[in-house]
């Protein structure tokens, strides 16, 4: 009896939450950056019904707080009569009595306008609206939930203006000029699947079975989306030949907003950047949260544009990075996400796997797919996620700061998932390489696992590690003993020697004069800030030896190759060098001799040319992927 009892219960509650909770947000009539809507719904609560808004969603790691942007909330009953609602905390709304819930009515403000930097949503998880011109829409800053009831089916109709198109992977049920209505079979799947209302026209690439489409909003072009399909297209190339000729998905979207900062650029550029300059900088810049968010079938984006179509540039290795989350965590993770809690959700202690591994995978992609060479992958990409991740403690274990990255201090710790976390997922496919002989790598087995689990299934959060290393070799068990539970430093020279790359951490030797700097050659540049990979010279004395002039634009990356020969190696003393300066806009060569003086070798990596057969063999799997 208690059994059947239990039983009924559940089949009741069940049909009682099952009610479609249907939404109307209205986008034609939004004043002052805020969008109403209303929720139709028949929800029969207890005395109190409680409507909810997410405190988090998964990929964030990070409290949001979507009901602070809530305001002006009523609720009705069937009769039209309207109830008492009581605010609870950032995210619920008290609703009382709760026994007939039928309608409730609010306004949205976006989150992209919160003035405190130190509470504002990361923009690709939040909301942006402008009359007329786009909506840029993280459901969960718009539509809430009653209780924890997320397996409700939502249908949401947009009033739009004609000149707007919502851009989504949720289902879409109807579209005219005047509005646009979507259905997602359960809270989760609306989270999963942003919205972009663009002016702009769709953009789509055919990759074998997989239609990739392109939204995206600037307000300084109607082309946006062009140019970000044709960095799109490499960066899908490059994925599907990593995962071997098939991609998971039949259908993904990539949303992107485009904010305009040419003027900064320029100013930056210009090398008339003075102290207001700075703070003009910080101001605009400060809280900013460029970058993007991962979703089954999407990812949305919030990139900056300096000038010289810069977002693009950007957008590739991100893009990347977002599309192999359908792979972790989307495909592999803990019950923890697996079945998400949006009010008081619990973290999982696998960060390394679910951010450490795709940004490695992201870096190993475009070098596999010759979208970067390899020396530039060593040089550019893996040496700066190798000096970022020196500024992480190693005595907070990864799997901790992962448990607690909404807390104190673990949360200041949280960036390392793309430095050091990235560098721990190289040394982890290396060993895994390196104990199979070259028979499995760190994608294979996230492969394997993946299509173990998938979407729908979640591993155990505390047997996952035990089921990778059976996946691979007994040995394997260290590596996670060491660098990820445990506190020790990782080990890059040792990893980096099993491919025959010679890396060392410091060393002395003969470093090259720094032409920009005043002890070296009397020149003074803004060295903090590089873009488009160019400083700007602010003042050169006519001594100097390179015959560079203040406003003078130097390009980094041509200036550390000039240094080197083939091999990589320092050219010798007084060989004659040229770079090519940008002076007001014209392409300058000036040739000088190599100078050097004694100092510190910091962070060198280089190739080593006589690599054993086992190294080569290595070598080339990590490279190449054969
Ligand atoms: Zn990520």
């Amino acid at each position: 009896m208690r059994l059947h009892y239990a039983l009924f219960s559940i089949l009741l509650s069940g049909s009682a939450f099952a009610q479609t909770m249907k939404f109307t947000a209205n986008l034609t009539d939004c004043k002052k950056d805020q969008v109403a809507v209303e929720l139709n719904c028949s929800y029969k609560g207890k005395d109190t019904a409680f409507y909810s808004f997410p405190m988090t969603i998964p990929g964030t790691y990070a409290v949001l707080d979507y009901g602070r942007y809530i305001s002006a909330l009523k609720a009705f009953d069937s009769n039209g009569k309207i109830l008492k609602v009581k605010k609870q905390g950032n995210n619920t709304f008290a609703i009382v009595p709760g026994k007939d819930v039928a309608k409730i009515q609010y306004l949205v403000d976006d989150s992209w306008e919160e003035k405190n930097k130190k509470t504002k949503i990361f923009e690709p998880a939040g909301t942006g609206f402008e009359a007329n011109e786009f909506f840029y829409i993280n459901s969960g800053g718009l539509f809430g939930f009653f209780a924890t009831n997320w397996n409700a089916q939502y249908d949401i109709t947009f009033m739009k203006p004609a000149n707007l198109t919502g851009f989504t992977t949720l289902p879409e049920i109807r579209i005219e000029q005047s509005q646009q209505e979507f259905s997602a079979k359960n809270y989760h799947e609306l989270i999963d699947n942003p919205i972009l209302f663009t002016s702009e026209k769709g953009q789509s690439v055919q990759i074998q079975d997989t239609k990739v489409t392109v939204a995206s909003y600037y307000s300084a072009s109607d082309s946006s989306a062009y140019f970000v399909k044709i960095k799109i297209d490499s960066a899908m190339q490059a994925i599907d030949r990593f995962v071997g000729g098939k991609l998971p998905v039949q259908n993904y979207a990539f949303l992107n907003y485009v904010k305009d900062y040419r003027e900064l650029g320029e100013m930056l550029m210009g090398g008339k950047i003075g102290p207001f300059g700075y703070l003009k900088l910080y101001r605009k810049l400060g809280g900013q949260g460029f970058g993007a968010l991962e979703h089954g079938n999407s990812s949305s984006y919030f990139m900056p544009d300096f000038g010289h179509n810069s977002y693009t540039g950007m957008l590739y290795e991100t893009a990347i990075h977002e599309f192999m989350h359908i792979y972790t965590p989307l495909s592999l993770h803990s019950q923890y996400i697996g079945e998400f809690n949006y009010l008081h959700p619990v973290m999982s202690k696998h960060l390394w796997l679910y951010e450490g591994v795709t940004e490695y995978f992201a870096t190993q992609i475009a070098m596999q797919g010759g979208l970067v060479s390899v020396d530039q992958t060593i040089e550019d990409k893996l040496k700066s996620k190798i000096v970022s991740s020196y500024s992480y403690p190693d005595s907070i274990p990864f799997t901790v700061m992962s448990a607690k990255v909404f807390d104190k201090p673990y949360i200041d710790q949280y960036p390392q998932v793309y430095e050091r976390g990235a560098i721990m997922g190289m040394l982890l496919d290396i060993e895994i390489m390196r104990l199979t002989d070259g028979k499995k790598t760190l994608k294979t087995v996230v492969f394997e696992l993946g299509k173990k689990y998938g979407a729908g299934k979640s591993f155990e959060e505390e047997k996952f590690i035990d089921e990778f290393i059976a996946a691979v070799h007994p040995d394997l068990r260290a590596f996670f003993d060491n660098y990820v539970t445990g506190k020790t430093p990782l080990a890059i020279e040792k990893g980096f020697a099993e491919i025959g790359i010679d890396y060392k951490k410091e060393q002395t030797g003969r470093v090259p004069l720094d032409i920009l700097s005043m002890d070296d050659n009397k020149v003074k540049a803004n060295n903090r800030v590089v873009v488009n990979n160019r400083v700007t010279v602010e003042k050169a004395d006519k001594s100097n030896y390179v015959g560079l002039k203040a406003g003078d634009k130097v390009d980094v990356t041509e200036l550390r190759q000039v240094l080197r020969d083939d091999a990589g190696n320092y050219v010798a003393e007084g060989t004659m060098i040229t770079i090519h300066v940008d002076r007001k806009g014209t392409s300058i060569p000036l040739t000088f001799p190599a100078k050097f003086k004694d100092g510190m070798l910091k962070n060198t990596i280089k190739i080593n040319p006589n690599m054993t057969a086992d190294q080569k063999k290595l070598f080339d799997l990590w490279s190449t992927g054969k």
